[in-house]
């Protein structure tokens, strides 16, 4: 049945359906139902198109992209910590378990005050928004009533968002003052925000998910682990934690149960089809194996492997492994808000992942993986919306029929920050390149999600 048509578009478009190629749809017209669902593209070539422009123009339902302005598809990022928002950018010289005791356990602590949560949500979400970020994965902080509320704001402003309460109840490893009670608590407050944010996503347009959040299981206890388990099998809910992120983990989970992240979590019960697992630079060719098996969804956070990682995760292999690859900022393990800067810095860590970085070993030493290592600007734009949308299984990331349209307007000739390159070198990957690598969030100017224009900077 076709759908109505309820607006559309008209301008250029970029966007990746498939990995390693982009799509140029110069002067095309995409039309999107009541319901913010992309119901046709009309092609800049098909005969069709000036007879319709004129009747969407008549009916005023017509939007015009204009001259030197680009869309692109809403990005997808895939792992975002909202209440460490207020410290983006600070302490990312401290070594992982000091930058948690020192400044984010203390930070996280102070989401029990809703007051100072909704200040802080709100302000992130808009930010996300502002940088094109129209679908994001969040962690909150461990206080049921802010993550239930951080889903409701998200509701409200019109972003696509998965939102889980961080668990962490180990009495050893959690500081007194923020931790969970106990493990019934952990568990019975995660099913309590199943519950919530699902009435919350049933009620908004572009939908809202919860998220089954172990923090990661060096701050959890084989107790809540399996709790959480079970409820991710009676629920079906996503689940999404840290896998491997450093040496430090890596080594603690291996010597607390004899066997590595990825197959204890499995063994709890918390790797399914519905698992976002951030980070994975250890994950080893057979657990990538385990992984593809099983369905799950890495989060690659490029930033947060130079600052924590000590390493940078695969992302060739995991993708030639079938494994489904998106973006993560990770606030703020990330400095950057803005997926534009994870896209650059996916290609840049991958490149040093390719070559090793001692230039006083010789070339074959220096560790790294060689050729096809190195992730590519329009490989990483994918990550950033379609391969987002695939990990979560949602339809957004491409203009195509039957996805949401989520789409970010690029202004290629702000004043201070100017994209068009003078008129030379300008192919369309040379232009998508320009708006990938150089944008600036002020050359994002207008922000739709599911329809629905949920940041207009040009009314401003
Ligand atoms: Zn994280």
């Amino acid at each position: 049945m076709s759908k109505e048509v309820k607006s559309a578009y008209y301008g250029s478009f970029f966007h990746a359906p498939v990995y390693g190629e982009f799509e140029y749809l110069e002067d095309a017209l995409i039309e999107v139902d009541g319901d913010g669902v992309i119901v046709r593209v009309v092609t800049g070539d098909d005969p069709c198109k000036s007879d319709l422009l004129e009747a969407y123009r008549n009916r005023g339902m017509l939007v015009e992209l204009g001259e030197g302005r680009f869309g692109l598809p809403g990005f997808v990022d895939i792992h975002v910590h909202a209440p460490q928002w207020p410290q983006a950018a600070l302490a990312l010289d401290e070594p992982l378990y000091l930058w948690l005791e020192q400044r984010t356990f203390p930070l996280e602590s102070k989401f029990s005050d809703m007051e100072f949560a909704r200040r802080v949500y709100g302000d992130l979400v808009d930010a996300l928004l502002a940088r094109g970020s129209t679908t994001t994965v969040y962690l909150g902080s461990a206080h049921l009533e802010s993550s239930i509320e951080l889903a409701a704001i998200c509701a409200e402003k019109g972003q696509r968002a998965l939102v889980g309460k961080t668990v962490m109840d180990d009495p050893a490893a959690n500081p007194e003052y923020y931790r969970d009670a106990s493990p019934a608590q952990a568990v019975g407050d995660t099913a309590t925000l199943i519950k919530e944010v699902e009435a919350i996503g049933r009620a908004s347009k572009q939908g809202i998910w919860p998220v089954i959040t172990p923090r990661f299981i060096p701050s959890c206890t084989d107790e809540v682990l399996r709790g959480l388990g079970d409820l991710a099998a009676s629920t079906g809910a996503y689940v999404q934690t840290h896998c491997n992120e450093g040496q430090w983990e890596h080594d603690v989970v291996l010597e607390r149960f004899g066997k590595t992240d990825p197959y204890a979590l499995r063994d709890f019960g918390l790797v399914n089809e519905r698992t976002i697992m951030a980070h994975c630079p250890y994950v080893t060719e057979k657990e990538g194996e385990m992984f593809a098996e099983l369905g799950v969804a890495i989060a690659h956070c490029p930033m947060a492997n130079s600052y924590f990682s000590s390493a940078v995760a695969p992302v060739q292999r995991f993708r030639k492994q079938g494994i489904h690859v998106g973006l993560g900022t990770d606030i703020s393990g990330g400095y950057s808000p803005s997926m534009y800067e994870n896209i650059r810095q996916a290609v840049l860590v991958s490149r040093l992942l390719e070559t090793g970085v001692n230039a006083m070993l010789p070339p074959d030493e220096r560790g790294g993986l060689g050729e096809g290592t190195r992730v590519s600007i329009v490989e990483s734009f994918w990550l950033a919306t379609t391969g987002g949308a695939e990990a979560l299984g949602l339809p957004t990331g491409t203009f195509e029929p039957g996805r949401a349209f989520d789409m970010q307007v690029v202004d290629t000739k702000r004043p201070d920050c100017d994209l068009t390159g003078f008129g030379v070198f300008d192919a369309p990957i040379d232009r998508l390149a320009r708006i990938l690598y150089l944008s600036t969030p002020d050359n994002v100017r207008k922000v739709y999600a599911q329809g629905r224009l949920v940041c207009d900077k040009d009314a401003r």
